[in-house]
């Protein structure tokens, strides 16, 4: 079993008050915090060995040109990609969607086509595609969520077309925490040659990630909410759409050869790589991955687990308490409101007894307008949690109990 004690010893910002009171952490959906040898990387790096990629000839470029290129590969393995150059670096989930709804969308996306997302989707997967639809007079449609917080699959044969392009789908809902049968959901859209696009923000750091066995057309994820740095994602892509895609960028770095009359593109993966990428973050984020796989995947998951069935066990107890999201297939995060306590409260007041949670719409606004609500509040944990931590957000949701009831 994971020594989650030994493991807090790594990530010296949870060792802090606030307002006089231990730091319980539990946003860790919206960001986790940084492992040491994270910090010490960056740190070397600014300190000893920065030079830009692909640029001079001279020492420090070299070095941090063999860095960044070894970090893609760290990356290609942890996702189990078959090709290094499948793995393009960009700022973010966000950048990466963009980028393919970009890419792909110039491409393939005609007027009268179709896009399909599912109804639980971040405004980071759901936005793009819908400015790609009225750029291409396209249209978007949306595969509905049930009751329990689960994808309603057997409407997705009829929701796919001879005119859908691609299906953009959450691994993990950052709302209800329900990790998608991905690979079931890709199986069925390959039957009908519809590519499928994979949001991972939320999905990497609870599960062990193949996108090859996903057998996925692309996979993206975020630095930051994986134990790296900000600023820094991936996005996977099957070689044959890659090399097929045009590059939604110009600059430095993805050419072969300008001339005013013409330009030559790079190969893969920098033809997506335009300018100064963040080569000390993409550095960053693969000793991020390294440690985990040094922590051990098994043992991070069966904590997170036993935290989720420890927290929600607990939550249910207190009087009033609604949990959004009661999928089977959960990750460790739980949505959820107290009565009619506005959500915002309840994290005030949870704040000053130094817990963090989101409140709000976790920028999942159609899903959480579904339920007839503004937001909710959510407790997402990681793997450096503690039952004890568990054990103050309960206290202190009796507390909110107590003074707002
Ligand atoms: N998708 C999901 C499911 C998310 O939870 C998030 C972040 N909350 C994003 C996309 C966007 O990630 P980023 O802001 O790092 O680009």
């Amino acid at each position: 079993m994971l020594n989650v004690y030994k493991i807090r010893e790594d990530f010296p910002i949870l060792d802090q008050q606030v307002y006089g009171k231990p730091l319980v952490y539990l946003d860790n959906g919206a960001t986790t915090q940084k492992p040491l040898v994270v910090l010490e990387t960056i740190d070397k790096l600014y300190n000893r060995e920065n030079g830009n990629v692909h640029r001079g000839v001279h020492h420090l470029s070299t070095i941090t040109t063999e860095n960044y290129e070894a970090a893609r590969d760290t990356i290609r393995k942890y996702i189990h990609a078959a090709h290094t150059h499948e793995v393009i670096f960009t700022h973010g989930t966000t950048s990466s969607i963009n980028a393919v709804a970009f890419s792909f969308g110039e491409k393939y996306v005609h007027a009268g086509d179709e896009i399909i997302v599912s109804g639980m989707e971040h405004h980071a997967n759901i936005v793009p595609w819908q400015m790609l639809c009225e750029r291409k007079e396209a249209r978007l449609k949306v595969l509905p969520v049930d009751e329990t917080g689960d994808l309603m699959l057997d409407k997705l044969e009829d929701l796919i077309s001879d005119k859908t392009r691609l299906l953009a789908v959450t691994q993990v809902s950052n709302v209800l925490g329900t990790i998608n049968p991905v690979k079931e959901i890709v199986e069925i859209a390959h039957a009908h040659d519809v590519p499928v696009l994979v949001d991972g923000a939320q999905g990497i750091q609870h599960e062990k990630t193949d996108v090859r066995d996903i057998d996925c057309d692309f996979y993206v994820f975020s630095g930051h909410k994986i134990y790296g740095p900000t600023g820094v994602g991936v996005l996977y892509g099957k070689e044959k759409w890659l090399n097929e895609m045009p590059p939604y960028q110009g600059g430095g770095d993805m050419i072969k050869k300008v001339t005013f009359e013409k330009t030559l593109y790079e190969d893969l993966p920098l033809k997506f790589e335009a300018g100064t990428m963040n080569y000390i973050g993409a550095i960053g984020l693969a000793r991020a991955l390294e440690y985990l796989q040094k922590t051990g995947l098994d043992q991070i998951i069966a904590w997170e687990k036993a935290l989720l069935d420890y927290a929600t066990e607990k939550l249910k107890k207190i009087p009033g308490l609604h949990i959004y999201g009661n999928s089977k297939q959960k990750a460790s995060i739980i949505s959820f409101l107290i009565g009619d306590i506005h959500h915002y409260d309840t994290g005030m007041i949870l704040d000053k007894l130094g817990i963090a949670v989101r409140t709000g719409h976790h920028c999942a606004e159609p899903l959480v307008e579904s339920y007839g609500i503004t937001g909710t509040v959510r407790a997402s944990f990681a793997f450096y949690n503690t039952k004890e931590e568990v054990d103050v957000l309960y206290n202190g949701l009796m507390k909110v109990v107590e003074m707002l009831s």
